[in-house]
């Protein structure tokens, strides 16, 4: 469950902070990372802060992230012909620095000594 403070990702889905953003519909929003380990580097975040990872989400609700997982390879198609890795931190000894769910899509060659 969420802390009840804003995420870093709210403040972007709320445009309180800036972002490129790339794809939005009523569940998901996708944007450039702001610190980009590979040539493309979106990342999809539902809209909801319900869930502070992909396990969370895959439990409450899997609907939504099938869908997240439809968008990051919409994303794919337009930008990498379809090829991509797709990231989820989760904890944060696995590199997780923000606990609102959020998928990183990836392609081209991932900055050496990264995983995302
Ligand atoms: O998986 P992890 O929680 O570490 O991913 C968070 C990602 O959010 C980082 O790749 C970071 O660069 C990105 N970020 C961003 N815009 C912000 C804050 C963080 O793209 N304003």
């Amino acid at each position: 469950m969420s802390t009840g403070t804003p995420s870093v990702f709210s403040k972007i889905i709320a445009r309180e902070i800036p972002a490129t953003v790339v794809a939005e519909d009523d569940r998901v929003i996708a944007f450039e990372d702001i610190a980009p380990k590979a040539p493309v580097h979106v990342l999809v975040v539902p809209k909801t802060e319900q869930y502070r990872n992909v396990t969370e989400l895959a439990a409450g609700d899997p609907d939504l992230l099938s869908h997240v997982v439809a968008t990051a390879q919409r994303i794919a198609d337009e930008r990498a012909g379809g090829q991509y890795r797709l990231v989820f931190n989760t904890g944060e000894a696995a590199g997780q620095t923000v606990f609102h769910v959020h998928a990183h899509v990836l392609a081209g060659e991932l900055q050496e000594g990264t995983l995302a």
